[in-house]
């Protein structure tokens, strides 16, 4: 037997589950329009089965075989509304992840307001290279760097 307190909490549960998810990939209607889109397919398949099953006239079991076709386009479709919706929510969600990505990046990487005074804007290379970069430039990150003579140099096609 159990306590009063567990059968409350077993009770609130279901309750619980039962009620609409914010980041489920369906709602409660696209669950109730594929379950009936099925039943009512599967449904004309069994009505169609028991219809042409005591027959032996080929136009009857044509009509029957017409229906139960019917039957199975009208399951495919439920279940076929049910994908597009899922896949539908998916590009939106991932559309929305990527902006938020690209918000971060561009956050970061964008200098902050008055911090352009900051950058360094000593250009500086590589022995060996032809091209005179920005110190912070990838292409000459974590190299042994000196200060560039930029009559003498191209300037970097990525950081100029
Ligand atoms: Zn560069």
């Amino acid at each position: 037997m159990t306590t009063p307190a567990v059968r409350t909490r077993a009770r609130t549960r279901p309750a619980r589950a039962a009620r609409e998810m914010p980041d489920a990939l369906w709602t409660r209607a696209d669950l109730v329009v594929t379950v009936v889109l099925l039943a009512a397919g599967v449904l004309l398949v069994v009505l169609a089965w028991f219809g042409a099953s005591d027959t032996t006239d080929w136009d009857s079991q044509m009509s029957w075989t017409a229906l139960a076709m019917i039957g199975v386009v009208v399951a495919c479709a439920g279940v076929g509304g049910w994908l597009y919706r899922g896949f539908a929510r998916v590009r939106v969600e991932a559309r929305a992840v990527r902006r938020s990505v690209g918000r971060r990046i561009a956050a970061r990487t964008a200098p902050a307001a008055g911090a352009d005074d900051a950058v360094d804007r000593r250009r500086v290379t590589v022995a060996g290279m032809a091209h005179h970069h920005r110190a912070d430039c990838l292409l000459v990150r974590g190299k042994p760097v000196v200060a560039a003579d930029e009559t003498l140099l191209k300037p970097c096609g990525v950081c100029a």
